[in-house]
């Protein structure tokens, strides 16, 4: 990959991506392919992390009951654990961009076949959480 290429693809916009998403989908395009091509992505994705620790074992999934029984959200916050034990290997890392990758394409289909623009409501939602900050809640 020469320098301009690396930039082409660090450069890229949302709104670049969904057109593009419009201009190479022909065989899902019914509502009906892309919602269910969404679901399979989905469950692709939880898949692939879950082979990463039944089958990889780069990852470890050690879950608990969450500690809520703190003075404030920020406590709170700082105190939750995500259960994951290791970190992906590169291998694990690269199938979980695949499936993420698909799983992005197919939600920029939905959103073209909706007129809604994908980059709008990464917006929206960057202002609501930008916003109520650690009280969204999420
Ligand atoms: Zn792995």
């Amino acid at each position: 990959m020469d320098r301009n290429t690396i930039n082409i693809e660090k450069d890229i916009s949302i709104d670049e991506f969904q057109a593009q998403v419009d201009d190479v989908l022909i065989r899902h395009r019914s509502i009906l392919d892309i919602i269910t091509k969404l679901d399979e992505y989905t469950a692709r994705i939880n898949r692939a992390v879950i082979k990463s620790a039944t089958y990889c074992g780069c990852i470890e999934i050690h879950a608990t009951k969450q500690d809520y029984n703190r003075d404030s959200l920020e406590e709170i916050k700082n105190n939750m654990d995500d259960h994951i034990k290791g970190k992906l290997c590169p291998s694990c890392k690269e199938i979980l961009h695949e499936e993420m990758g698909a799983y992005i394409f197919y939600l920029s289909a939905l959103a073209n076949t909706l007129d809604i623009k994908v980059s709008d409501a990464i917006l929206n939602e960057y202002k609501n959480i930008k916003t109520l900050g650690i009280f969204s809640l999420k």
